[in-house]
């Protein structure tokens, strides 16, 4: 039967986790493309002499019981639940994440300054904050923008955190009340807070088990297969080595300034809104080390410039990821959409100059694997024109019969979670 006979006329764009969501909740007449060799997304894992390195860090964290359930069912007995130990690397100390409820790690004069500048901010007339910065100062006071929101937040999204919004926020910021950032002054103990407090994570394997599992078998999946033109008039789609599939209902994955570009006849002014959709770039140098942990932390966020990774991560810390007497780190670093990957050297070469600086890798560790990885799309920036322009493009699509979801194809700043949870809706409703 040819790929043009086939199917209820759902057709699945991409086979990350939320295509393949789409695909297991839409039902068997559900057929799925996918551009690359393998499935998964940025789920997916690059095994490389005895170690999994994922795409940068990707753990599960779980808000709601119905996801719960579908990984419990999807890796049963498989995964281990977490608490988190993520710290902060500031004035050559390390203090507790979230910096705002753990101020006891900075030296006493710092600390003095940061809670001063919080309580003033605290007691100041409250006026709507104008951008992320002026947000940040208004909350936190003076002292802990300037050491950790503005630095950081600009090293990770790349743009002035005067050009972001605040709509990004919601599930990523935590916001202590004021007896908890002054508790966390002053007891060195662990203040929690924010969306990502545990996680969840294969004992054994890297995160790509769980698209693995997603996609079972007997789907209609098609691996090597890139969407290249949509024709929304017709409703068919040309995918590479298969031709023109018809469709009566599409739910695309890609990105969705890629998706809008691979649109025949795309009104100019849906066009011009997908023009103003920005991300950002990250790079991921993974190395795989001779000897035993590196640190006991899972993660450590950099917001000082001089280090050239906005965070570091110890995925040996997550699970059995690396061969026996071997540990693993990932360093991310972001760079302005599409650059990167040329100074690719470089960039390693100083990411293991840093992680020498920050007294991460000592000369008594062996690198004995260095793997690069490249995300092209890693965080959409939500600058002041983020809102109108997705919005337009996602309503104009929809009328057209198109479904964009998923982190990218949402445009958003959402997790592994969000991603099955939307896969779920879309083909749920294609039934
Ligand atoms: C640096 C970083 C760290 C992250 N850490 C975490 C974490 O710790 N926890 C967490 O929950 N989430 C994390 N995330 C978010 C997580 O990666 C996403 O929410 C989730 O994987 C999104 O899945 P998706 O299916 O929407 O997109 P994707 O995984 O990108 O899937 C889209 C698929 O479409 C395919 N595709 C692209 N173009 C075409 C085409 N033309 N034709 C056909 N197929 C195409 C792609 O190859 C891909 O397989 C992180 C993201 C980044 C960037």
């Amino acid at each position: 039967m040819s790929v043009r006979q086939r199917g209820d006329g759902t057709v699945v764009l991409g086979a990350g986790l939320a295509g393949l969501a789409a695909a297991h909740y839409g039902g068997p007449g559900v057929r799925v493309f996918e551009a690359l060799p393998r499935l998964g997304g940025k789920c997916a894992t690059d095994q490389v002499r005895g170690f999994a390195f994922d795409q940068a860090g990707h753990l599960l964290h779980v808000r709601t019981p119905r996801v719960r359930e579908l990984i419990q069912r999807l890796l049963p007995g498989k995964l281990r639940l977490v608490t988190r130990d993520a710290r902060i690397h500031l004035a050559g100390r390390e203090v507790r994440y979230p910096f705002q409820a753990n101020l006891f790690g900075l030296p006493p004069e710092i600390k003095a300054e940061a809670l001063r500048d919080y309580l003033e901010a605290a007691l100041a007339p409250q006026k709507k904050p104008r951008h992320f910065a002026d947000w940040a100062q208004r909350t936190f006071g003076a002292t802990m923008a300037r050491l950790f929101f503005e630095p950081y937040n600009r090293k990770l999204w790349t743009v002035l955190p005067e050009e972001l919004t605040l709509d990004w926020m919601r599930d990523y910021v935590p916001r202590p009340a004021l007896g908890r950032v002054i508790r966390g002054a002053f007891q060195d103990v662990p203040q929690g807070g924010g969306y990502n407090e545990t996680f969840w994570y294969p004992a054994k394997g890297g995160i790509d088990q769980l698209a693995v599992a997603l996609a079972g078998r007997g789907k209609h999946i098609t691996l090597n297969a890139s969407a290249r033109e949509i024709d929304l008039r017709r409703r068919t789609v040309e995918i590479s080595g298969h031709g023109s599939v018809p469709w009566r209902r599409l739910i695309s994955t890609l990105p969705l300034p890629v998706l809008a570009a691979r649109c025949r006849s795309l009104p100019k002014g849906v066009r011009e809104a997908a023009s103003h959709l920005r991300a950002n770039s990250v790079m991921v140098v993974n190395l795989g080390i001779r000897g035993p942990r590196l640190h006991s932390a899972h993660w450590i966020y950099f917001p000082e410039d001089k280090f050239s990774f906005y965070r570091v991560g110890f995925p040996s810390n997550f699970g059995r990821v690396a061969p026996a007497g071997c540990s693993s780190l990932y360093a991310e670093v972001a760079v302005p959409a599409g650059t990167g990957w040329d100074q690719r050297k470089t960039i390693a070469g100083r990411v293991r100059r840093d992680l020498r600086l920050a007294g991460i890798l000592t000369a008594r560790d062996r690198v004995v694997v260095e793997h690069l990885q490249y995300l092209p799309y890693a965080y959409v920036i939500y600058d002041q024109a983020y809102q109108s322009a997705r919005k337009h493009v996602l309503e104009y699509l929809e009328r057209q019969g198109v479904a964009s979801i998923g982190r990218w194809g949402h445009w958003e700043y959402s997790a592994m979670e969000d991603a099955l949870l939307a896969g779920k809706t879309a083909g749920q409703t294609c039934k």
